[in-house]
């Protein structure tokens, strides 16, 4: 079909009419959310937590076991080059997890040990504020960050964003590294970033997250943080938590019993 200069001019000016309308879009929605912010009221109806209770992770050292079950579950390639691994649960040490809560006073050493970490499914997650697509979101209904793949353009943004180092970068197309696929869930392709979507699919059919599900020690707790008869409230009501970098006012729902 030949387009004419006025066709084109008309094309280009809906396109910029089309994009104003998405930038406004995104910035009245930005100032909602800062407006929420700023009183206090919450992103989300619910709002999906767990307490992973390290004094259990404790009793077993080396377990992987959540991280094969997430790794089985949702299809993440195992690529040895650590510069390119996909990571939605894994192992840190606890000195690089919890910077400012060492002292060498302390009675258990947890230095040692390293523990699961995972995306911390932000109250205010500083991921979404930069996403320029809309590839990744907070539901409003329960909470998750939620990520989808086809509209991610693999900018990197997110990525540079979140201060938890929680979303990978698939550098290569991740398929040939998987051991075996999951036909119940999606693989991704070469160019687009991915991180924990907490089981959102079990959730959908009333199943717990797969990592919880695997643990052999019951160490991880999980529920609606704003139901206080939930089981990770009962849990964080019982024992003193902590939570990574609480001070950056990001609202991680991910805490560690100590
Ligand atoms: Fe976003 Fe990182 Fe928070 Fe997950 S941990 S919600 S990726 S900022």
């Amino acid at each position: 079909m030949k387009i004419t200069r006025k066709d084109f001019l008309r094309l280009s000016g809906l396109t910029l009419v089309a994009g104003g309308a998405m930038r406004l879009a995104q910035a009245s929605k930005a100032a909602v959310q800062a407006a929420m912010r700023a009183t206090g009221a919450r992103a989300s109806q619910k709002q999906w937590a767990m307490a992973i209770d390290l004094r259990k992770c404790r009793q077993r050292p080396g377990c992987d076991e959540c991280m094969r079950a997430c790794n089985a579950t949702h299809n993440i390639p195992a690529i040895a080059d650590e510069r390119h691994a996909v990571k939605w649960i894994w192992n840190e040490p606890f000195a690089s997890v919890f910077p400012l809560q060492q002292n060498e006073y302390t009675r258990l050493n947890y230095t040692g040990s390293p523990l699961p970490v995972l995306c911390n499914h932000c109250g205010d997650p500083p991921c979404v504020r930069v996403c320029p697509t809309g590839a990744t979101w907070k539901s409003s209904e329960d909470g998750i960050v939620m990520m989808d793949w086809h509209r991610c353009i693999g900018c990197k943004y997110c990525m540079v964003a979140c201060p938890y180092g929680a979303r990978s970068f698939n550098f290569e197309d991740p398929r040939p590294y998987l051991p075996r696929i999951n036909p119940e869930f999606p693989t991704r392709s070469a160019g687009v970033v991915e991180k924990c979507n907490l089981c959102e699919e079990r959730l959908a059919e009333g199943k717990l997250p797969a990592c919880l599900e695997a643990c052999p020690e019951h160490a991880l707790a999980f529920g609606d943080l704003f139901d206080s008869n939930s089981a990770v409230s009962r849990a964080l009501a019982e024992s003193y938590s902590i939570r990574r970098k609480p001070e950056l006012g990001t609202a991680p729902n991910m805490f560690y019993i100590v």
